[in-house]
């Protein structure tokens, strides 16, 4: 049996709302066994000392993507399925060494399953990584923000999208999603920025369609996400039961009741907002994204300040693949500067990414739950740059960090 005892300065439990401390916690084997002002000590155990450190529950990003490159979409597609696993891979390593230590992988643009298999040899011990939940593929209609054709030649014959057009169609597609390991389903009922020859100010699914993906996903227990950017395609995927609102760009304040009242949780995306405009101002926006970012930058700003401002169950989740994983720590930052305080942005990559993401044992430090743990120098609650410091990560009680290790694994 390993033992590990973590000397903490500061403790952030992941469920107060105040920071305390200090305070010892033990760890054997991958679960917390006991915390308090001291703990016991079991021969061999080694001693790290926190003392000048806050203590936290490992981060959560619930909004990722690992295989897909939005930069090099066309030219991504011509590697193979195993070699976009392993730069994920790669990726998710890295990324952990900033204290994330579960993703949620929400789409490849891979005819294969390059995120299922990058999850399946984590779990079974085969590579070391984080943590990964996955939707495998995105559901959409076609002409809506998942179909990807319009990133190619026309003529171009590997199925790039996972599109359909009716209910039975649609169906299939979450049943194949369930068949082959997919956690979640992901779909998009509205446009998007990025993708050519759509728009999220636009719904795209009919009701029949939303209603027929998400029946088929609860008959089989999977929750469901959605990319969503329309205030009304806000309202609808909360009418026909998705668990999480990615983005929610243009929600409303009708629709933030809504999604309070049924409990969905809202993962903003708001460090995106922040990339996107830089590159509108730089210039170097793609062509298919200007005017509508152009058109709706504003209203973004002014919807994250209605979430802000709101009591909905607000997760972390970045969209990282879509910009480099090295800026989704500062998803912490835009949080802040859009209006969240600092304890409700350190919850959303905690205990509310756990909740969401049904994960009962991670998002909280307490005795008994699994030993996902990070520290960081300062305090975060006075400074939330300081979450960009994190520089001792430990998942399932194993050590992936220590203080004075570089970032790069
Ligand atoms: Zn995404």
């Amino acid at each position: 049996m390993s033992s590990v005892v973590l000397l903490c300065g500061k403790v952030f439990d992941g469920a107060s709302e105040t920071l305390s401390g200090p305070m010892e916690i033990l760890v054997e084997n991958n679960r917390i066994t006991s915390m308090g002002w001291t703990v016991e000590r079991p021969p061999g155990a080694e001693v790290i000392d926190l003392s000048d450190r806050t203590v936290s529950p490992g981060f959560i990003d619930t909004h990722v993507h690992l295989t897909m490159d939005a930069a090099n979409l066309a030219r991504q597609t011509l590697e193979s399925s195993a070699s976009k696993a392993l730069k994920g891979l790669s990726l998710a390593r890295a990324y952990m060494a900033y204290g994330f230590t579960t993703l949620r992988d929400l789409g490849s643009a891979d005819p294969d399953w390059p995120t299922i298999d990058l999850r399946n040899a984590i779990n079974a011990g085969v590579v070391r990584g984080p943590r990964i939940i996955v939707a495998a593929h995105i559901i959409s209609a076609s002409a809506g923000h998942g179909d990807l054709r319009g990133f190619y030649n026309p003529r171009w014959t590997l199925p790039v999208s996972t599109i359909a057009d009716d209910p039975a169609s649609v169906k299939a597609l979450v049943r194949r999603e369930h068949v082959f390991g997919s956690d979640w389903i992901k779909t998009t009922n509205t446009g998007g920025y990025f993708s050519p020859g759509d728009d999220p100010a636009r719904v795209t699914w009919f009701d029949d369609e939303m209603e027929a993906l998400t029946s088929a996903a609860h008959q089989l227990g999977m929750p469901v996400a959605v990319h969503t950017g329309a205030a009304e395609g806000c309202k609808q995927a909360i009418r026909y039961g998705a668990r999480s609102l990615e983005h929610a760009y243009l929600i409303d304040n009708e629709g933030l009741a809504m999604a309070i009242k049924s409990g969905v949780y809202v993962v903003p995306t708001m460090q995106m907002t922040q990339e996107d405009l830089r590159s509108l101002h730089e210039g170097t926006l793609p062509c298919q994204a200007v005017w509508k970012f152009q058109r709706d930058n504003e209203k973004i700003v002014a919807s994250q300040r209605l979430i802000a401002a709101s009591n909905v169950k607000v997760a972390y989740g970045t969209d990282c693949g879509m910009f480099p994983f090295e800026h989704g720590i500062l998803e912490f930052q835009a949080m802040v500067g859009a209006g969240l305080t600092p304890v409700r942005a350190l919850k959303a990559a905690t205990c509310v990414a756990a909740e969401m993401l049904q994960q009962a044992d991670l998002g909280v430090l307490a005795s008994g739950k699994i030993a996902d743990i990070i520290a960081m120098p300062g305090d975060p609650l006075v400074d939330i740059a300081v979450t960009a410091k994190v520089d001792l990560v430990m998942k399932e009680g194993a050590i992936y960090r220590r203080p004075g290790q570089e970032r790069h694994m």
